[in-house]
């Protein structure tokens, strides 16, 4: 903490650091791609070529913001600090923020950066299920039920070397169009996919995968992968997760799942916000648009 808090003590020290995770290589013209530019003021840069004019944090997540990135930067180790997921009442709390709402939003959108632009698609061997979260009673696999989530997932085999990396997807329905799509979506074509024989998968090989099928009960991995997800969401969430915020919850874990082995919390807290120089900015009025979205699209099953 001590050391955290030489480093990005003041406002610059936060903006020099996210200039060389933005522009590794130097500044490059998101507009012309020109790479010179000359510093305005200490906020903007001019491009040399269109002249156009921006801040280290335009078209990033800070983009807009009232506060001062030392207190965004603190968010962000806090977050990378809790193990068992971080909550708004909690952000709230530790950085003496004074609404509930800005830490939930605040939250909100480093979820988002949790998951990586363009991140990669899983490959080699993958083992795919799903499985229900939340409400009290075991849910139909055809039908689903209600109060339930149905989740999809998909777990690397790394065989000797154990489970790789893992995503996470709300499903729809357990439908061959679903389950179908959250592959692909996923899994690099042409990998090995590891199912139980339920129907929603048999469209796989036509798909452009290799698909094996064995009894649900060798799905191991994914199983594995299942019981830890529940236990996390019971011990941070005591279990009442709300269909609106699973998505989001679904992405914060598998950010710490497919890191688990970087124990350096300084390399979590640098991947976090390398992903938040990246994506777009958006606005509170979206996150409550987007979630309300979901909410009456995705879970009528
Ligand atoms: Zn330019």
């Amino acid at each position: 903490m001590a050391e955290f808090e030489t480093w990005f003590s003041s406002e610059q020290a936060c903006r020099g650091y996210l200039y060389r995770l933005r522009w590794p290589n130097g500044f490059t013209c998101p507009r012309c791609s020109s790479l010179k530019a000359w510093p305005i003021n200490t906020k903007l840069y001019e491009c040399s070529g269109c002249h156009y004019q921006l801040s280290v944090v335009a078209g990033t997540i800070f983009q807009d913001t009232h506060k001062s990135l030392t207190v965004w930067f603190r968010a962000i180790w806090w977050i990378t600090g809790q193990k068992n997921g971080a909550s708004a009442l909690g952000l709230k709390r530790i950085l003496g923020l004074g609404s509930y709402s800005t830490a939930w939003t605040w939250l909100h959108k480093l979820r988002r950066a949790m998951v990586r632009p363009g991140r990669d698609c899983l490959s080699g061997m993958v083992e795919v299920d799903e499985t229900f979260i939340g409400g009290e009673k075991p849910g139909k696999r055809g039908r689903g039920a209600t109060g339930k989530i149905l989740v999809g997932i998909a777990v690397e085999d790394k065989e000797d070397e154990g489970i790789g990396r893992i995503r996470l997807g709300i499903l729809q329905n357990a439908s061959a169009n679903c389950l179908t799509g959250f592959v692909e979506e996923r899994v690099v074509g042409g990998s090995a996919i590891r199912t139980d024989d339920w129907l929603g998968y048999s469209r796989l090989e036509s798909a452009g995968y290799r698909h094996a099928t064995v009894k649900k009960t060798e799905l191991k991995l994914a199983h594995l992968v299942v019981s830890l997800l529940k236990r996390w969401l019971l011990g941070t969430h005591q279990g009442g997760v709300s269909p609106e915020h699973l998505a989001y919850y679904l992405d914060g874990y598998t950010f710490r799942f497919n890191r688990r082995t970087s124990t350096h919390r300084g390399k979590l807290f640098m991947r976090l916000l390398e992903n938040a120089v990246q994506i777009d900015p958006v606005t509170q009025g979206q996150i409550i648009q987007h979630i309300r979205g979901r909410k009456t699209k995705g879970h009528n099953i």
